[in-house]
């Protein structure tokens, strides 16, 4: 088990305004979360660092921001529709509903009861009327992965960017997922974020970037501040395997209640595209694919002897979610300073943290130092590092407890010396080490955009 409790990170993560329970004046909405003011910055800035390593930092990637309302012909297509599903177990005593998969030894995990039904699949799909007349007759689906509105859009990909292979297109953003048990925290949720690459690539050199970006992967969530020792790969046997997938690692963390999967990464063969492409038999296709009477385009592609093939592609698919329990599972330190005083700290990457540098006066609307403090603040922004925020608590202590709390790196002090003295300087506190020293304020854009940038 991680050294970590999920109590300790839930009461973070409202104390300071991380995560809070979605709709909470009402009870909460099961299975929803909302990221406060800290959350959506640690979230947004875990995807950023992923869109930089797919993306910017790669040269064979494209993006795409695909709509979230799904047509029912691409689930139908993709197989979501007949096999996306869970086998569900009911309680009959305490009436509770649990995956199958999740019970153990024949008992309710909630009272433990044997009077159990039979398990049935149940589709995790979320389905919506679409148009003004909810008659069932015009209906789709919010999505359940990202990834069919990349296999959809292939065509217009490769046409508008005379992509060859292999490449990749890479997409952020919401999917959801009906889950019958939806538990610890925003680690299994009825909407959640994914981050996915498909990679394209030729048929027969599927194998070999399987293991590519398995390792590739790895390294990213190292580079996100994971232990090695903490990560687990694990290969999926035959029997479990989702329904497009021929092989899939998952990249598992030791979270609070125990290695989980984190990351999937699957080769999901020719299956996907195959299934969306228009006279499926005169593309020598590897997958068995249902047959598509409603495409309008074979989503294939020219290779290197100019034959048009149908790529295998490799899906690296990551929760984001999952991945902002795993940053900051590891992140979350309670040091013990010693004479009975201890300190929380969370020891996030620099590029994770939420807030980069706290700008604080020593003294509470002391007009000179506020103005001082507003002007060191305005000169930061422009390096771009991140959001940097002016405290005016008047209380250095609580100021920094508050920022090791939140993670925030640097915490720069204005105080009376700053403004009297020439030449102009303020203390720099290190979160991770607590040791200060004085930098003059000529020098400060330098000395922060080598500790945030280099
Ligand atoms: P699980 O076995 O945990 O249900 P999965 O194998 O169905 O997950 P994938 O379909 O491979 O998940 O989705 C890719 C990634 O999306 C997962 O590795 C996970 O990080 C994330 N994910 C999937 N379902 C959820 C969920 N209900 N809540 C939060 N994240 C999720």
């Amino acid at each position: 088990m991680a050294a970590t409790s999920m109590d300790q990170l839930v009461s973070l993560c409202k104390r300071r305004g991380f995560i809070f329970q979605n709709a909470d004046i009402y009870g909460g909405l099961q299975g929803v979360y909302d990221y406060g003011p800290l959350g959506v910055e640690l979230k947004n800035n875990l995807k950023a660092a992923w869109w930089r390593a797919m993306v910017y930092e790669r040269d064979d990637v494209e993006g795409l921001d695909a709509a979230i309302l799904t047509n029912q012909k691409v689930l139908h297509y993709s197989g979501h529709e007949d096999t996306f599903s869970d086998p569900m177990t009911d309680c009959r005593k305490c009436k509770g509903r649990f995956r199958a998969d999740h019970i153990k030894d024949g008992k309710c995990p909630n009272c433990g009861s044997t009077d159990l039904t039979e398990p049935r699949p149940f589709n995790l799909m979320f389905k919506t009327a679409i148009g003004p007349v909810d008659d069932g007759s015009s209906f789709g689906y919010l999505r359940p992965e990202t990834a069919q509105a990349i296999f959809t859009q292939f065509k217009n990909v490769v046409d508008s960017t005379s992509r060859k292979l292999p490449f990749g297109i890479a997409q952020i953003g919401k999917s959801f997922r009906n889950e019958i048990t939806p538990r610890n925290f925003i680690f299994r949720v009825r909407e959640f974020e994914q981050a996915e690459l498909e990679y394209f690539v030729a048929p027969g050199e599927d194998e070999k970037w399987h293991e590519i970006w398995k390792e590739e992967r790895i390294k990213w969530w190292e580079e996100q501040g994971l232990k090695r020792e903490n990560i687990n790969i694990y290969t999926t046997p035959k029997d479990d395997l989702a329904h497009y997938a021929k092989a899939c690692y998952d990249i598992e963390y030791q979270f609070p209640h125990g290695m989980e999967e984190l990351e999937g990464i699957a080769n999901r063969t020719d299956y996907d595209l195959g299934n969306h492409t228009k006279a499926q038999d005169e593309m020598n296709l590897t997958s068995h694919c249902h047959a598509n009477s409603d495409s309008t385009q074979k989503l294939c592609i020219m290779d290197d002897s100019n034959k048009w093939v149908v790529p295998f592609v490799i899906e690296p698919s990551m929760g984001v979610d999952r991945g902002v329990l795993a940053v900051m599972t590891e992140a979350y330190t309670e040091e013990d300073l010693g004479e009975g005083n201890s300190r929380i700290v969370l020891k996030l990457k620099k590029h994770l943290a939420p807030i980069k540098v706290a700008v604080i006066p020593l003294k509470k609307n002391n007009e000179q130092i506020m103005a001082k403090c507003h002007e060191i603040k305005k000169n930061l922004l422009k390096l771009g590092i991140g959001r940097v925020a002016l405290e005016n608590t008047g209380n250095i202590g609580k100021a920094y407890r508050r920022h090791d709390e939140i993670g925030t790196p640097i915490c720069i002090t204005v105080d009376f010396e700053t403004i009297e003295q020439q030449p102009e300087s303020v203390t720099i506190r290190d979160r991770d080490t607590m040791e200060q020293h004085r930098v003059n304020i000529a020098d400060l854009a330098a000395y922060l955009r080598d500790y945030f940038l280099a």
